[in-house]
């Protein structure tokens, strides 16, 4: 067949592209037209991870299923334009092809190279690898789920030692982490560090993975492939198609999406795009996320290039054991600053300011000032070099400041005022306010907030759960007890703590045992959770927790504290130290407010669970109301009901009509002994059983007084029912809310309790 070309103009450039209708992929009739319009579409994706590196490309010139060519060395047809690299191996020279434009990318793409293999090297760091790879490459017998968790094992185990790593699916069998690391080492240094760490790794679990190669030694195993950390190998580039059935690629991922992902080979040509459009790109600036060799930290300081300043910095840290950033030379001044709060011996902020290639550091332990005139101590603490702007994780014990740090806020300075006693600013997080830090003594300061307009306590309205049937199974949840009681939010500000109920009634003289601000570590915060009334096997008794509810005059108030103690567990922060917290991951939000509560008799931390079911069995024997599903990722939604969170209820709950009661007996002979309850179906009444557990004495008697106030009538249902000569059948005016644990094969409920009385409208 004749060949029939084309000539485009990208970016200035003329393509020449031939036989575009020719079929690359026959089982889904992908033409060549459709493999470089791909190529043209991710370009902004693809080139940042193949450009300026040698490229060896697979050509399948007659599509997949017939002859490919592995190539090197780039053809004599290569247009000028194109850029090269000659890299001497020990053999020969190679003359490698290198894509760092559209243009060149289609040029690749009109070849049928289906993969493109870049090298871990840029020119510009030769020979320094920028990052490193685990491929890991399972036995063919194993299901994809476990490879899926090696890798969320080694995401942990990377991260321990200071590392960020990526994932993305190979468009084979394995799944491919990528490391970012500072192009400072060569492969040998690279190379003997990956492969001791993959050792440790594979030790821990000798029985699951293996660092043999030949294919005996690896039968039920994952193959940690590290060996392709080489100066002369390469790994199929992000978003690179591969040369197999279906047209796949090899997509970058998020971690939390990789639990939903059935196989490597999922994405393809055709699905990649709604992979994008609804979670974004994965690797989104992966590069900063370059780490230094943590066996080699502390010999990659220059020291003789840094700042001065930063010496105090380097002297109190052992950078092979602190995964806390090794300093570098700093670039030009861009005026940033970050707020991290750290989980040290004692609980503070770290505010630091970008001023002249460091971090000008304060530890203040109450956190930034957010009222009119109020000064707060802070500590000056050395100076930090200027990566420490993204520094988040775990400082070892031992380790000088140990403990956990998070980052809460990060953004730019506006300066006013900088001198050697007084720095002034305003900063972006924090609209409305100007700052101003003045040295007082040593290395005290104080920090004083200037407010536009004075400060206003926010109204919190609660977010609520949907209610599902089905236990969501995907690691992207977790799950909590659902608490029986009463939805609170704790306000906690001025030494006081204030109790408002979900309408936003203050309940907070209801429940002394709750006055207790030093139950928190931190100054101000407005906290989540439900107040309930504990059974001597710890699950809620819903009737108790209202009667504390209804108690009125301090002394009752204060008896009943005592009798029935009321516990406060707390599953959310949606503010902390003035600072509004709600757009943070869940997650987040949750480990801060673990770290800021002092979990004990009256609040309680409510733990999470990572396995749904278990859980929901555990409460189900227990007879508790459910449990919910919170999606970790998902941030906190004021007054919104929606399906971040999730309930999941082991009873369920109706509304019935009350149709009759019958009269008491032995304790209750002067109340009723249980309810009839109905649902209306047109005019026609529904007899659903009776409810007689749900009520305490008090509660009975009161009741009794309402429904004996209620129109007598004759029995309005056909039905032969119990104890229906000690009946008496009311007017349906009242309905009740009851939960039941399934129901009779009579259309009754099975196991009703009375949960409340519905409030006439
Ligand atoms: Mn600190």
């Amino acid at each position: 067949m004749a060949k029939t070309y084309v000539h485009t103009e990208i970016d200035g450039r003329k393509v020449k592209l031939s036989n575009l209708e020719k079929v690359l992929y026959p089982s889904k009739e992908i033409t060549k037209a459709q493999v470089i319009q791909y190529y043209l579409g991710i370009s902004q994706y693809i080139l940042p991870h193949i450009e300026d590196r040698a490229l060896t490309v697979i050509r399948y010139p007659d599509g997949i299923h017939k002859q490919k060519f592995y190539s090197k060395d780039k053809p004599d047809w290569t247009p000028d334009w194109l850029n090269s690299i000659k890299i001497e191996h020990d053999d020969k020279t190679i003359d490698y092809v290198i894509c760092d434009d559209k243009a060149s990318l289609c040029w690749l793409a009109n070849l049928a190279c289906l993969e493109l293999h870049p090298m871990q090297y840029q020119v510009k760091h030769q020979p320094n690898p920028d990052h490193f790879i685990f491929d890991l490459d399972p036995d063919e017998a194993l299901h994809f789920d476990r490879v899926k968790e090696a890798a969320m094992r080694l995401k942990p185990f990377l991260e321990k030692y200071g590392y960020h790593p990526f994932v993305k699916t190979s468009g084979g069998k394995g799944l491919h982490l990528y490391v970012p690391i500072e192009p400072a080492w060569d492969f040998t240094a690279v190379s003997d560090m990956v492969k001791a760490l993959a050792g440790t790794f594979v030790s821990q679990h000798s029985d699951l993975y293996t660092l043999q190669i030949p294919k005996a030694k690896r039968k039920g195993k994952i193959l940690i492939d590290i060996y392709r950390n080489h100066s002369t190998n390469t790994t199929v580039a992000p978003f690179s198609t591969r040369g197999k059935t279906g047209a796949p690629v090899s997509l970058p991922v998020h971690w939390d999406q990789l639990e939903s992902i059935a196989s490597s080979d999922q994405y393809n040509i055709n699905n990649y795009q709604a992979y994008l459009d609804e979670y974004g790109y994965a690797w989104d600036g992966w590069r900063e996320k370059a780490a230094g060799l943590h066996n080699q930290r502390m010999e990659s300081v220059q020291t003789e290039e840094l700042s001065p300043k930063l010496e105090a910095y380097l002297e109190k840290r052992n950078f092979s054991s602190t995964p806390e950033p090794v300093p570098t030379l700093a670039k030009k001044n861009q005026n940033r600053y970050c707020i991290q709060l750290h989980d040290a011996s004692n609980l503070h902020y770290d505010l630091r300011l970008e001023h002249e290639g460091v971090l000008l550091s304060w530890a203040i332990p109450k956190g930034l000032p957010y009222e009119n005139g109020v000064k707060r101590l802070g500590i000056r603490t050395e100076d930090h070099p200027i990566k420490y702007l993204d520094f988040e994780g775990v400082i070892p014990k031992g380790e000088y400041g140990a403990g956990r740090m998070w980052i809460c806020e990060k953004g730019k300075i506006e300066w006013i005022e900088q001198t050697e006693k007084k720095y002034s600013f305003r900063l972006s997080h924090r609209k409305g306010a100007s700052f101003h830090l003045f040295r007082t003594k040593n290395s005290q300061w104080l920090i004083e907030a200037k407010l536009d307009k004075p400060y206003v306590q926010m109204q919190p309205k609660h977010m609520l759960a949907e209610a599902a049937k089905d236990i969501p199974k995907a690691d992207q949840y977790s799950y909590e007890v659902k608490w029986d009681g009463i939805r609170v939010f704790i306000i906690l500000r001025d030494d006081q703590i204030k109790i408002l109920s979900k309408s936003g009634r203050d309940i907070t003289a209801q429940f002394p045992e709750l006055w207790h601000t030093d139950r928190f570590k931190v100054e101000q915060g407005v906290f989540d959770g439900e107040i309930v009334v504990l059974d001597s096997r710890g699950a809620p008794v819903f009737s108790d927790v209202i009667s504390r509810m209804h108690t009125t005059g301090e002394r009752a108030i204060q008896s009943l504290s005592q009798r029935k103690p009321a516990v406060c567990y707390l599953f959310d922060a949606v503010q902390i130290d003035g600072k509004d917290i709600a757009h943070f991951s869940n997650e987040k939000r949750r480990e801060w407010l673990d770290c800021v509560l002092k979990s004990g008799e009256s609040y309680r931390y409510s733990d999470s669970f990572p396995d749904g079911a278990a859980l929901f069995a555990a409460i189900e024997s227990k007879g508790m109301e459910g449990i919910m599903a919170k999606q970790k990722k998902a941030a906190y939604q004021y007054g919104t009901r929606c399906r971040h969170w999730l309930k999941i209820k082991s009873r369920s709950s109706a509304d019935c009509y009350i149709i009759g009661y019958t009269q008491g007996k032995g304790d209750r002979s002067a109340v009723f002994g249980a309810l009839h309850l109905a649902q209306m179906d047109g005019d026609e009444i529904r007899y659903m059983g009776k409810v007689g557990t749900g009520f305490d004495m008090a509660k009975l008697k009161r009741l009794y007084e309402t429904f004996s106030q209620v129109e007598k009538i004759v029995k309005p249902i056909k039905d032969k029912i119990e104890e229906e000569r000690r009946t008496v059948w009311i007017k349906p005016e009242y309905q009740c809310e009851i939960s039941y644990a399934s129901m009779t094969s009579n259309d009754t409920y099975r196991e009703p309790v009375f949960v409340k009385l519905i409030e006439k409208l």
